[in-house]
């Protein structure tokens, strides 16, 4: 049987992403593909898992509850965009890590979801690295503060960092700010803020994943590349 469309496209996107990690000497799976399932329904879901992806990720709380009521913890699954606070409670059961906390009454509330069911939620701090008013995200100045703030939170675990670039013609434009979210990884790590790790870059998507990965990357986040 030919293989499918989605199949063809996630090939070429694996391919592609070893490609960048060994330019940048890095092992391919040093490199999570976390294929993001937003526009797509439960049966792309499968067939992608199926092909080997392990991780999803979702931005909209409703959509994520209904495709976890079928495909339940097939997938590893990850909370990636906007997260309203009260929307917090009806995904920590599942979640295993949100990308986006960007402020203190998010944490708050994810905190104390979290300590309901004693679990412990791993998390990104999303960044907003080229200081555009309507980026979301905490600005770089204020980092160092804000992991200190959350450091404190007993049911969340800060794993890392996120980010969404502004949309830039130029892949080789966006990289600039890829670097910035690893140098502003790296000045955190030098603070050593207790029971905070800095382990992850969740940076890149279907236009810049490439120049991400050669960045440091360790998760990107793909729609559009593997689903059309
Ligand atoms: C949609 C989305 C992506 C994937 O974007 P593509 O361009 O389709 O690869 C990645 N991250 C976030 C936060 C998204 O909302």
């Amino acid at each position: 049987m030919e293989p499918s469309k989605i199949q063809q496209n996630l090939k070429q996107v694996k391919e592609k992403m070893a490609f960048a990690a060994l330019r940048a000497g890095r092992l391919p799976d040093e490199v999570k593909l976390i294929a993001v399932t937003k526009t797509v329904g439960v049966d792309e879901i499968k067939e992608v898992i199926k092909c080997g992806v392990t991780d999803i990720g979702e931005n909209r709380v409703q959509s994520a509850v209904e495709k976890y009521e079928i495909l339940k913890d097939l997938p590893t699954w990850h909370m990636i965009g906007r997260l309203q606070k009260n929307k917090v409670k009806y995904i920590v059961k599942f979640c295993k890590m949100i990308h986006s906390v960007e402020s203190i009454e998010l944490a708050e509330v994810i905190n104390n979801e979290c300590r309901k069911i004693r679990k412990v939620m791993e998390v990104l701090v999303q960044v907003n690295v080229s200081g555009e008013e309507s980026k979301q995200g905490v600005c770089p100045e204020d980092l160092i503060s804000f992991l200190k703030e959350i450091s404190e939170y007993d049911f969340i675990l800060v794993r890392g960092l996120m980010t969404m670039p502004p949309i830039c013609e130029d892949p080789e434009e966006v990289r600039g700010f890829f670097k910035k979210l690893r140098e502003l990884r790296n000045l955190a790590l030098k603070e050593d803020i207790p029971h905070i790790e800095m382990i992850h870059l969740s940076m890149g998507m279907t236009q810049d994943y490439e120049a991400a990965i050669e960045e440091g990357a360790t998760m990107v986040r793909i729609g559009s590349g593997i689903f059309g």
